[in-house]
């Protein structure tokens, strides 16, 4: 039988606190990919926990800075603001929440998250 992921998790590379559900991805963004870090995409309701905004403020809060980071995904590209994430527990930068997208892009859109993390077998 399959092994179910409804329990994995992706978890701080520092201190292994789990801040995303697998269930939760949307899919990697490849054109991302650099060395062994790579950006996955997850959805605006994904469930993330233990990471907080600068300022340990809220992830469901209007967060206090905000930068303009270009995404590619297959052939589109989009212009988002993106908000840093950290880990609640080691403040490790994790990686954005999208705050706005601006092009109609047809997988990345507003409110969801981009985690970074290492490519795993
Ligand atoms: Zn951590």
């Amino acid at each position: 039988m399959s092994t179910s992921t409804l329990d994995a998790w992706f978890c701080c590379l520092h201190c292994k606190t789990r801040f995303a559900p697998f269930n939760g991805l949307i899919k990697e963004l490849a054109s991302h990919r650099s060395g062994e870090k790579c950006w996955f995409l997850f959805r605006d309701n994904a469930g993330l926990m233990n990471v907080n905004f600068e300022g340990r403020k809220a992830i469901d809060q209007a967060p206090t800075s905000v930068k303009s980071v270009e995404v590619r995904d297959g052939g589109h590209t989009t212009q988002t603001d993106m908000a840093s994430m950290y880990c609640s527990k080691c403040s490790a930068h994790v990686g954005w929440k999208i705050v706005k997208e601006s092009n109609n892009h047809p997988i990345v859109h507003q409110g969801q998250y981009i985690v970074q993390n290492h490519i795993k077998m």
